[in-house]
């Protein structure tokens, strides 16, 4: 089945029986896609502060670049918006402050839900190389605090990015009623850290939990994937009870992400399924929350990079994120 994308065909995929009722079900939301999912089970080394970090895939490792290089005060403050007019619910230009204490609309499906998002990253934690270094512990090992995260080659920090899609996406979901909770909005000094992120949504006891990223992996490597918890029970970090929601979530966001955004499943992790699951990351590791991050795209790769700056790309693929939570959270 090829999937008539607008970009790239990605890599076809033997369907697994085990997953033929749920995948049917998200098949469904993707027409023409295959999903299933490969599993990485990497443990340890910097990758990408605490999201997909491509460096499994061989392309550039994201953490090396940019933590050394602070993202260019040149970047321009947001080149996304490529219609110059900001799409409804879009937030200002990336570099202001977004009031935090926004209210959920009074009435709607997500009444009474709480959705925690986590925009990856902070945008002056260039600014903190000490503070984000230190090492956290995330239950199955000790990682940095938090990364400086990657740019687009024009310098477009992923930062920006994340808080961007993150005030789209909170602007959508309070519509439908839920109360959303940020873990940062720009208003911090640096990080938080991968645990206090985690922490944040274990004590918001979040109904759902989504981390957003965007990769940085080499030219040609392209698309969007949804990463998963895998199951770990060691020190601080017990995720068996969530690995099973957090599944659903992830297929969920994947499949409706793919249907709003018109974008590919990613070409290079996650075998074409768009689907991930890892074991080394805090933000996952120790949530007890149903949790997912999803890295958006390859800020590296020109393509993509074109999509990532969009703003009216953005917005759906606020969108995309929020009808897989609301779909979810509506079971
Ligand atoms: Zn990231």
């Amino acid at each position: 089945m090829s999937y008539t994308g607008p970009d790239f065909e990605p890599p076809q995929r033997r369907r697994s029986p085990l997953r033929r009722p749920l995948t049917v079900a998200v098949a469904a939301l993707v027409p023409g896609a295959l999903l299933g999912w490969g599993v990485y089970a990497a443990v340890g080394g910097p990758d990408d502060g605490d999201g997909g970090g491509a460096d499994r895939a061989g392309a550039v490792r994201t953490s090396a670049a940019p933590s050394s290089l602070p993202p260019s005060s040149s970047a321009p403050a947001s080149p996304g918006d490529d219609d110059g007019k900001k799409p409804a619910g879009s937030s200002p230009a990336p570099t202001s402050k977004q009031p935090s204490a926004s209210r959920p609309a009074a009435s709607g499906p997500l009444k009474g839900k709480v959705v925690v998002i986590d925009p990856g990253h902070n945008p002056a934690n260039f600014q903190h190389a000490s503070e984000i270094n230190r090492k956290v512990n995330v239950g199955t090992h000790w990682k940095e605090c938090d990364t400086t995260g990657t740019a687009t080659n024009a310098g477009w920090p992923e930062a920006k990015f994340t808080l961007d899609v993150a005030h789209r996406l909170r602007t959508l979901l309070e519509a439908q009623g839920a109360t959303v909770k940020l873990t940062q909005d720009g208003d911090r000094a640096f990080g938080p850290c991968v645990d206090e992120r985690a922490r944040i949504g274990n004590e918001a006891h979040a109904d759902a939990a989504i981390s957003i990223h965007a990769d940085g992996s080499g030219a040609g490597n392209r698309g969007f994937h949804v990463i998963m918890p895998g199951a770990v029970h060691k020190g601080a970090a017990d995720t068996r009870a969530i690995v099973a929601p957090s599944a659903e979530l992830g297929q969920r966001v994947a499949g409706n992400f793919v249907r709003v955004t018109g974008s590919a499943p990613s070409n290079y992790l996650g075998e074409g399924t768009g689907l991930v699951t890892r074991t080394d990351l805090g933000g996952l590791n120790l949530s007890t929350v149903p949790k997912v991050f999803i890295e958006c795209g390859n800020m590296r790769d020109g393509k993509d990079a074109a999509l990532l700056t969009s703003g009216s790309w953005r917005q759906k693929a606020a969108e995309g994120m929020s009808e897989g939570i609301v779909s979810f959270l509506r079971g």
